[in-house]
């Protein structure tokens, strides 16, 4: 099973621009998840195997979208109150058990179905109950000129016809997506089973947060949880691997073994050209890699390859840019891997509320936050510490504000791309 095609990553030297790579990653990546059926309760955040067709009308009848009374429009006058009879009720769920005939008035109730009519079609109209005068016991009432044909009425099939493909192949599931597969009908779904994703966190110094004692010179591990959820938002199942140590011996192993039961393998740290950065060799030793220098910021190279049948992505060691490298160059991988068609990261333009002199050269991410404007357009901010080891901006931000790599300047007012992380990771 090749995921990724070996020249995938045969990338001239020097930066690649952000656009080429996930050209290259589109055109080379497939889905390698096999399918199943599922409850379509049981949906949420899946991928669909199949397109889903439906075989009924929603609504299934015309119906009344209002309390009020059903009647012809054209027994109504124009010009002046019109009286009528009002001979029948009808609720949700209680069809009118005969005809409706033209003359008469029904009482009805919001969803319930319209009747036919005797010779032909039934009433055409419904006039809200607060428009209507009610004389006696109910069986007289007055009402409006002014009554048009289709009034506050709801047509079979308008929300979804018989024969319509109301989901796609490849969409992911969310809680409308499954509301509508329930509105015709539809009780189990074929999806694709979720990508099975290991993640390791490798450095001598990295410590995970249950060994309460933090050695000199340790830090905790930061990565493995962010990237455990980051997957796990993403549809995969993921098993935690656990850190491996800066030694080749033990990384080989690990890497080995895990690539037997994973569809994917990440690691963040140890693939930059360090004397302790282990992992890069042993990739080229076992499998295949290659280095993928974007011309983005914060940009690390990031690591892509594979290794006995499994596709292999080394992140960047430093947090913020394991974040933005996960997002940016392994989640378009990884959705395609699981399924999914829809893998864009959506961009909206908003106003900076900030300036700032830079370097051109590369696409930057800053850390910022999308707020409302003063009856203007939504104003972005970014955060006032850009490292891309200080996790905080992460957690201040709520998104990415997207400079071009031309730019030098933004002054206050400048329109730029925002990128929100709640669309980014899923
Ligand atoms: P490396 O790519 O291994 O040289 O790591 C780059 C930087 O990221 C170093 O400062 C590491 O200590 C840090 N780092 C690597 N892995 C982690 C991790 N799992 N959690 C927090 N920081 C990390
Ligand atoms: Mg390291």
């Amino acid at each position: 099973m090749s995921i990724i095609k070996d020249d995938c990553f045969n990338v001239v030297d020097g930066l690649m621009e952000l656009s080429d790579a996930l050209g290259l990653i589109k055109s080379r990546t497939t889905n390698v998840c096999g399918v199943e059926d599922i409850p379509l309760s049981d949906g949420l955040g899946r991928i669909l195997a199949e397109d889903i067709k439906s075989s009924v009308n929603v609504p299934p009848h015309n119906n009344s979208a209002m309390d009020g009374y059903a009647v012809f429009a054209d027994d109504l006058s124009a010009t002046e109150p019109t009286r009528l009879p009002v001979s029948g009720r009808i609720a949700a769920g209680h069809p009118l058990p005969r005809p409706a005939k033209p003359g008469e008035a029904l009482r009805i109730f919001t969803g319930a179905p319209l009747p036919p009519g005797l010779n032909g079609n039934g009433p055409d109209s419904v006039v809200m109950q607060e428009k209507v005068t009610v004389e006696g016991d109910g069986d007289m009432a007055v009402f409006p000129p002014g009554v048009k044909s289709g009034d506050n009425c709801r047509k079979m099939g308008e929300d979804v016809k018989s024969g319509d493909i109301i989901l796609r192949s490849g969409q992911m599931l969310r809680a409308q997506e499954i509301g509508l597969g329930a509105a015709v009908g539809q009780t189990t779904v074929k999806v694709y089973k979720r990508l099975r994703a290991g993640v390791f966190s490798t450095g001598d110094e990295i410590t995970d947060a249950s060994n309460a004692e933090l050695k000199p010179g340790s830090i905790y591990d930061a990565n493995r949880p962010t990237v455990i959820a980051l997957l796990k938002g993403l549809g995969c199942e993921v098993t935690d691997l656990g850190i491996l140590p800066d030694d080749p011996d033990i990384i080989r192993a690990a890497l080995k073994k895990a690539a037997g039961n994973n569809d994917v393998l990440l690691t963040s740290g140890g693939v930059s050209v360090g004397d302790e950065d282990h992992v890069a060799n042993i990739l080229k030793d076992m499998g295949s890699l290659h280095f993928w220098r974007l011309r983005v910021k914060p940009g690390k190279p990031v690591a892509l390859g594979t290794i006995d049948g499994a596709a292999f992505v080394g992140l960047p060691g430093n947090p913020v840019s394991a974040m933005v490298t996960l997002m940016m160059v392994a989640r378009p991988m990884i959705l395609l891997m699981s399924g999914r068609s829809d893998i864009d990261v959506p961009r909206y333009l908003a106003q900076a509320d900030f300036s700032l002199e830079r370097r051109a050269g590369r696409l930057e991410w800053m850390r910022g936050n999308l707020e409302p404007g003063n009856d203007g357009p939504a104003l972005v901010n970014i955060f006032s510490s850009q490292g891309s080891g200080i996790l905080s901006s992460m957690v201040a931000a709520n998104g990415f504000v997207e400079i071009p790599a031309d730019t030098t300047s933004i002054k206050k007012g400048d329109m730029l791309n925002f990128i929100p992380f709640n669309e980014a990771f899923r």
